[in-house]
């Protein structure tokens, strides 16, 4: 990852996967930092949680597990990084994951830095360093901009913003969902996922 800052991202070609119905579109064979037209720098995410909503059953374990795992045993669903929602039409079950978006929205608005780019697991998720956050909730807000519900959750007995950091590259929602929903896509070049490849109504 050396000299990552003052390389321009270029297009070595597409590979492209649609996993499941309405999931996450992902894009393959970047370098790993994407610039933008305002010079901006971020380093694309080397992993993502994919959805296959067709096989999900709507068991809410993948909640049960994120929150237990991701807040020492306070298993309250408030707190669980992966949403499940129940569509209005059709009645299907859609878990809803943090995109680690190329772009991230969250990152950009934390006024102290807190939300940053995790180099030191390597899987380059953006995270939340909860003892920076100050409880602004702008990361919440930038979140929802795009993405419905925010992904980013606020946990009200801690007065800190909480978000999906890839369970430091070993997401437990993956490995004890029951019937394959999930899954992670990893790529040592970066994944240009999420916001600004993909928007949710
Ligand atoms: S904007 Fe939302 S979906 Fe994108 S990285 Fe931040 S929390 Fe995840
Ligand atoms: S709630 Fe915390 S992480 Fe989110 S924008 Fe505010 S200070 Fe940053």
């Amino acid at each position: 990852m050396n000299g990552e800052v003052n390389r321009r991202t270029i297009l070595k070609g597409f590979t492209v996967g649609i996993f499941g119905l309405g999931g996450v579109i992902s894009l393959g064979n970047f370098l790993e930092v994407l610039t933008f037209p305002n010079g901006q720098k971020v380093a694309l995410a080397k992993g993502v949680i994919l959805v296959d909503k067709s096989l999900c059953s709507g068991c809410r374990i993948c909640e049960m597990v994120c929150a237990n795992f991701n807040s020492a045993g306070r298993n309250a669903a408030s707190l669980s990084r992966i949403l499940l929602e129940k569509e209005y039409l059709g009645g299907d079950y859609q878990p809803k994951v943090c995109h680690q978006c190329a772009d991230p929205p969250c990152l950009k608005v934390c006024p102290v830095t807190a939300l940053q780019v995790d180099r030191q697991k390597g899987t380059y998720a953006r995270v939340i360093d909860e003892r920076a956050c100050i409880g602004c909730q702008k990361c919440v807000e930038a979140c929802r901009q795009y993405f419905r519900p925010s992904r980013p959750r606020f946990d009200v007995q801690k007065n800190r913003a909480v978000k999906c950091h890839l369970c430091f590259g070993d997401p437990q929602c993956v490995k004890f969902c029951p019937l394959g929903v999930l899954r992670v896509e990893r790529s040592e070049k970066g994944l240009l996922v999420g916001y600004p490849v993909i928007k949710e109504d």
